[in-house]
């Protein structure tokens, strides 16, 4: 897989150290814009003489000479294999230019890294920083052993080390503004892309190499889709779970109801039987009440009817003798 990079960090943040083991790994140029810039002002070429004054003051070279540069050099043959591009972009005006110039040849970056170190141990990295004015080594009395020259140990002829006219305390920091102003909102630039980790390049210095190594990976697609189902089934299983409860409460809640239904019915049909032998009995009541009061009737009727009948025969007795005298 192809690597091209971009290394975003403040002066003194580790770009050059790290990019150096990331040639070395990967077997693909560190693209440096300082170290070219350098190298046009100690061949003194028309690009180094504008851009040596720039450098001494600790601003930035003017941004259609750095995309001239970046486009010439991103044009030779052992970049074409993958690049590392510490110290640009800069700012937004070059990652949109880089971003328009990679598109065209057809090879997008793959990834930006930023490496985050505090202002104090920048400044402080920085006051220390040496370099080999041959080989172009960088090295920091703090780390050297002490009590040792400051001489390169990769050159044969072991050539003293000389610290950067632009390492000095104040051009250093305006080098630190100028990184807040301008390249800082690359962070949101690379972020929207999804381009960009960040890691924490402060400690030892194999220990962020890892780190670096680490963020340099793609985003591993087979165990996130996996992770992705892991999450689906369990959600899945939770719905069912849920599901299941509320069911079991509805079919709870059906059967309560069936139940409190029929209990109804039986109710009313029991309060309906008991309704009835209430009306039957009443009736029945009512019917005894109305037998007993024909009887009496009859009974009354009767009676009545013998005593008129009494009175009549007593009457004829009364009036039968006097005829027969
Ligand atoms: P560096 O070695 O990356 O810290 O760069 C040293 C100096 O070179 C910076 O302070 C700038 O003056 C100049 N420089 C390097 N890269 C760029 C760039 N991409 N755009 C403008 N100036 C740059």
């Amino acid at each position: 897989m192809t690597t091209r990079i971009v290394l975003l960090g403040a002066p003194g943040s580790g770009k050059g150290t790290q990019s150096q083991r990331l040639v070395t790994r990967f077997g693909i140029p560190q693209i440096s814009t300082g170290d070219l810039l350098r190298s046009a002002v100690a061949r003194g070429t028309p690009l180094g003489l504008v851009a040596g004054e720039v450098m001494k003051a600790g601003k930035l070279v003017d941004d259609s000479i750095m995309l001239g540069v970046i486009r010439e050099r991103l044009a030779e043959p052992d970049a074409a294999k993958g690049f590392i591009l510490d110290g640009f972009p800069r700012n937004l005006v070059q990652a949109a230019a880089l971003e328009q110039l990679l598109a065209q040849i057809g090879q997008p970056l793959t990834r930006v890294v930023l490496m985050e170190v505090d202002y104090a141990e920048l400044t402080r990295r920085i006051a220390g920083r040496r370099s080999c004015p041959k080989c172009g080594s960088v090295f920091n009395i703090h780390s050297m052993p002490a009590g040792s020259e400051q001489r390169c140990d990769k050159c044969v002829d072991r050539p003293e080390l000389f610290q950067r006219p632009d390492d000095t305390e104040a051009t250093v920091a305006r080098r630190l503004q100028v990184f807040e102003e301008q390249t800082r909102p690359l962070v949101g630039f690379y972020q929207a892309r999804r381009l960009l980790r960040s890691i924490n390049a402060q400690g030892n210095v194999d220990a962020i190499t890892a780190l670096l190594v680490a963020a340099l990976k793609p985003a591993p697609k087979a165990k996130k889709k996996v992770a992705k189902k892991k999450v689906a089934k369990k959600t899945a299983k939770k719905v069912v779970k849920k599901a299941a409860k509320s069911a079991s409460r509805t079919v709870a809640v059906k059967v309560s109801k069936q139940a409190a239904k029929k209990a109804a019915v039986v109710t009313v049909k029991t309060t309906k039987r008991k309704s009835v032998k209430k009306t039957a009995k009443k009736a029945a009541k009512k019917a005894a009440k109305k037998t007993v009061a024909k009887k009496a009737a009859k009974k009354v009727a009767k009676k009545a009817a013998k005593k008129v009948a009494k009175k009549a025969a007593k009457k004829a007795a009364k009036k039968a003798p006097a005829k027969a005298k």
